[in-house]
């Protein structure tokens, strides 16, 4: 995360650069409802729920010709269902395919799925009961898939292939999905084309993170990343190499901030993230806390009431 502001404006300059070797055409121009072509088998429709955390929105992606799958179908927004309905123009669709179950991809599946009949089909629920309060509001408790796809489980239609890769971190849940056909990635929000994702302890985990942008990074084939938020990657691996050592220069700060005093976690966001929209403060807080207990697991940190100190 962390976008807007002078520091957030640098740091999503930097990432842009990462991403893109040139520029999408006709991306700025994205209107909410509006169908856009990415490629023969990859239309997309963005939602209108932008926000600090969401960027222009959620996008939707339709995948196929005659018959389609819908990945992250967005909010239960009645305008962007219809959109997604018009876009769809009466092909059969396949599935309702799920990245991850926050309020900004899920709740749109049941609508959908009401009106044309589609399976939905993709990440599991949250294991709320065993692993304890691991959901927050940002959580869509009320998802109900028909298929839980795991690791290299597929959905698939006339001339497409969406392959599931369990990508925790962003939140235990999510999948990316690869589409064989044309070397794409739908990347959810483990990596997006405008900003770093936001792991948010419990159901965010840092260790798990790294270690889904590792098992990216291994797949050299990718050739695009098609993300739910800002546009398609069209330099993955660049990216992906750019957001692990971003992760490892905030880890240093943190151990160089540390290695003077015990501080708090407001104390070490203020000195980490300067010229941030204070909106994003809370999001920046949870992701220090991500960094400290995956540290602490190491060995390496200790919480001692609010203070965090080495060793
Ligand atoms: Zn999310």
């Amino acid at each position: 995360m962390i976008l807007t502001g002078e520091g957030g404006e640098r740091e999503r300059a930097a990432l842009a650069k990462l991403a893109h070797s040139r520029h999408f055409a006709g991306m700025d121009e994205q209107k909410p409802g509006v169908p856009q072509q990415l490629e023969p088998l990859v239309a997309r429709v963005l939602a209108d729920n932008p926000s600090p955390f969401t960027f222009t929105g959620t996008q939707t992606h339709l995948v196929g010709t005659t018959d389609l799958a819908v990945i992250d179908p967005g909010p239960d927004d009645p305008e962007h269902i219809e959109a997604l309905i018009a876009a769809i123009a009466g092909r059969p669709v396949t599935a309702i395919v799920i990245t991850h179950t926050h309020r900004d991809h899920s709740p749109g599946s049941r609508p959908l799925a009401a009106a044309t009949g589609a399976p939905i089909v993709g990440c599991a629920p949250l294991a709320l009961d065993d692993l304890g309060p691991r959901a927050d509001a940002s959580f869509d408790a009320d998802y109900v898939p028909d298929r839980v796809l795991a690791e290299g489980e597929s959905v698939s239609g006339n001339g497409w292939t969406l392959a599931a890769i369990a990508t925790p971190g962003h939140t235990s849940n999510h999948l990316a999905f690869a589409l064989p056909e044309t070397n794409a990635l739908f990347s959810g929000d483990h990596v997006m084309g405008w900003s770093t994702t936001i792991v948010s302890p419990p159901d965010g985990d840092m260790a798990a993170y790294m270690q889904s942008l590792a098992k990216l990074q291994a797949r050299t084939g990718d050739r695009i990343y098609y993300p739910a938020h800002g546009d398609p990657v069209e330099n993955p691996q660049r990216l992906v190499r750019g957001l692990i050592g971003h992760r490892k220069q905030r880890e240093g700060q943190i151990l160089r901030l540390l290695d003077a005093d015990p501080r708090t976690i407001p104390a070490m966001v203020e000195k980490m993230y300067v010229g941030i929209d204070p909106r994003l403060f809370p999001a920046a807080e949870r992701s220090v806390l991500a960094h400290l207990y995956e540290l602490r697991d190491r060995g390496v940190v200790t919480e001692d009431g609010d203070l965090w100190r080495k060793g």
